[in-house]
């Protein structure tokens, strides 16, 4: 049995006018993914607590059948592990945004989309002046980059109950009241706050401001947490698998639950991704993978720009490029299960992601055919298959448990 898992990130949506009352997935032109709703079924799923962040990390550790309630523990340990970063029983990851912060306002939360090289020489700075044995600086790339805390042996000061706020949430607002709170606390607001004299008058920054760009001003903390203990998925699940994605959030869970990541020349998280080329490159994998897991950033990122004619574009080239020559494949090569969801919603109407039901469609050699004649939130709304916990899924989407629908 081979197994194929699409992830159009971020896809589920609402009604547009603009689109006369219809939602994205409903007005593009999907003829797989509909193919794949009416030779088996659409059902929907719940990948965030109500008490979580809405975000990539919770919603895919959910999608992959871990329960996020139970094992997430933060961004900045998936970020890690995607960068190869082991972390040790008492160490945090943290992130470390380069920011520009000016008159306590978040005027960018990319620092002007700083260079990696521009990033490694200011992270080198804080290094030999804020760091010690326990702090350690990472450069990841641009301003995305990471601080690791070891305990070495002695408990961190942090806890879940440390309180951080993500900068991308500030942006043009002010930062006074979304300092790091809780424990732990004094130490990260420290470390930003002696940011600020370290990078102030680097040579980094001089040549950014005499070159009219935004200054580095200091680093912001955030995402805190220790390494979630993941059990692999092949110890869980019994099946071996892999991923192909584009963003570190994913490689991270990937290599949490054991499995390998396969890089595509031209896939860039972007709307601009070769979404061919990760098609070819899933099916490739088949001869050597039970479960070939394909994400694709394109429709989240088309959601951010509130772009509604990019996100139909973006599924409709995932249909096209990867869903149809996938299914295919898989119907050539003997049994087989392919299941097609969005990791949560990102409605164009606020741009960002939302909590709430996503629809899925299943298909396979034993899959049930229920009514279902497109895959859309309409059809999930009205199917009997309904995963307040969507972690459960995958245990069942493994086993071909649907008989009974829930
Ligand atoms: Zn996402």
């Amino acid at each position: 049995m081979k197994y194929a898992i699409i992830i159009p990130d971020g896809c589920a949506d609402e009604p547009q006018e603009t689109l006369g009352g219809k939602t994205p997935l409903e007005a593009a032109r999907l003829p797989a993914m509909d193919e794949i709703a009416r030779s088996g079924l659409v059902g929907r799923s719940n990948n965030v607590p109500a008490h979580l962040p809405a975000g990539s990390d919770v919603a895919n550790m959910s999608l992959l059948g871990y329960d996020p309630d139970a094992n997430f523990t933060g961004r900045a340990p998936l970020e890690a592990a995607a960068q190869g970063i082991e972390l040790a029983e008492d160490d945090w990851a943290i992130r470390c945004n380069l920011v520009t912060v000016e008159d306590q306002i978040m005027r960018d939360f990319t620092a002007g989309h700083i260079s990696t090289d521009e990033a490694r020489q200011l992270l080198a700075a804080a290094q030999e002046q804020l760091g010690n044995d326990r702090l350690q600086f990472f450069t990841g790339v641009s301003y995305r980059n990471l601080l690791l805390y070891q305990g070495a042996g002695a408990p961190a000061p942090f806890s879940r109950d440390t309180r951080t706020t993500p900068p991308h949430d500030l942006t043009d607002k002010s930062v006074a009241d979304d300092y790091p709170r809780g424990p732990g606390s004094d130490l990260l607001n420290e470390l930003m706050e002696r940011s600020s004299a370290v990078f102030g008058g680097h040579a980094v920054n001089e040549a950014r401001r005499a070159g009219g760009k935004l200054p580095a001003t200091n680093i912001w903390l955030w995402g805190l947490g220790k390494a979630p203990r993941l059990d692999a998925f092949t110890s869980r699940y019994g099946k071996t698998g892999k991923m192909i994605t584009a963003v570190d959030l994913l490689r991270g869970l990937a290599r949490l639950v054991g499995w390998d990541v396969i890089e595509v020349p031209g896939a860039t998280g972007y709307l601009d991704t070769d979404y061919a080329a990760k098609g070819r490159a899933a099916i490739d994998a088949l001869a050597t993978t039970d479960v070939i897991c394909v994400h694709i950033e394109a429709p989240d990122e088309a959601s951010h720009e509130g772009n509604v004619a990019e996100k139909i574009r973006a599924l409709e080239a995932i249909d096209e490029h990867i869903v149809a020559p996938l299914y295919a494949a898989l119907r050539a090569q003997g049994p087989y299960r392919i299941l097609v969801s969005p990791d949560h919603p990102t409605p164009i109407r606020t741009k960002t992601h939302s909590h709430g039901f996503v629809p899925f469609a299943i298909a396979g050699s034993d899959i049930p055919v229920d009514s279902s004649q497109s895959y859309d939130e309409p059809t999930a709304t009205r199917s009997k298959h309904n995963y307040p916990e969507g972690w459960r899924l995958m245990d069942e989407f493994i086993r071909g448990n649907f008989s009974e629908p829930r």
